[in-house]
């Protein structure tokens, strides 16, 4: 069984229509009043700003985004015989498993935005049954629980990354043996410094990206075609 890891980021999922977002709740942070929405303490302590983060989630374009051609051939990749996939990814938008990859073989390093996270009690809910209270005239919808405060369930600013969510992509990456960066410049730790953790592991390594990033020189491979079609080409070629 040879285990392939895929690190994907942004790029892989503009052909979607989702665009390179840098904020961890899927907004844009040269929009202050985004960047407010997707920082804990303010979330947290204005009811405002968490009516404004519900207005925006209502329309948020993650929602109906579907997988495209490379979530597809990752998906693919992982029903071959002798070939176990695993993928850590940067992206919220839960495409690789609506691909048809199981759950418990992505590893999201920023949460999911498709599901909302109770703040007291920790329950986890569909982001669509939330939305659909907000639609039907809740401002602020609260725990059905609990009655704590719901967010995305996505890592803000602020937030630190999820223990065990960080473990086992480290784990995955020392155990790697082809490792393929995808649609991300690794300038964002954790993940920057995974694709290293792979190579000082005997795990051959490739970058799949328009463009470079820090790690090309050490790569044995580096593509900087679109993604869309390069990445399941490659994937097809994998012996
Ligand atoms: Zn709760």
């Amino acid at each position: 069984m040879t285990l392939v890891t895929i690190l994907s980021g942004a790029g892989i999922s503009t052909d979607s229509g989702i665009p390179d977002y840098r904020g961890p709740d899927g907004v844009w942070v040269r929009d202050p009043e985004a960047e407010k929405m997707s920082t804990y303490d303010h979330y947290m302590n204005d009811p405002e700003v968490r009516r404004r983060a519900w207005q925006v989630r209502r329309t948020h374009i993650l929602l109906n985004a579907v997988p495209n051609a490379a979530h597809r051939a990752v998906a693919e990749l992982d029903r071959r015989s002798g070939v176990a996939v695993r993928v850590i990814t940067q992206n919220v938008d839960g495409l690789h498993q609506a691909a048809g990859l199981p759950e418990r073989k992505v590893i999201e390093l920023h949460g999911n935005a498709r599901s909302v996270t109770c703040t007291d009690c920790g329950a986890r809910t569909p982001m669509t049954g939330a939305v659909a209270r907000v639609e039907a005239g809740e401002a602020d919808p609260r725990c059905l629980e609990c009655g704590g405060v719901l967010k995305s369930s996505t890592v803000l600013f602020g937030e630190h990354l999820n223990d065990g969510v960080l473990a086992e992509a480290v784990a995955v990456t020392r155990a790697s043996e082809v490792f393929i960066v995808v649609g991300t410049t690794l300038q964002v730790h954790p993940a920057a410094a995974f694709p290293g953790l792979a190579a000082d592991n005997g795990a051959r390594t490739i970058v799949v990206n328009d463009r470079p990033t820090p790690f090309d020189d050490r790569a044995d491979q580096v593509i900087r075609e679109p993604i869309g079609s390069s990445l399941p080409a490659l994937l097809a070629s994998l012996s």
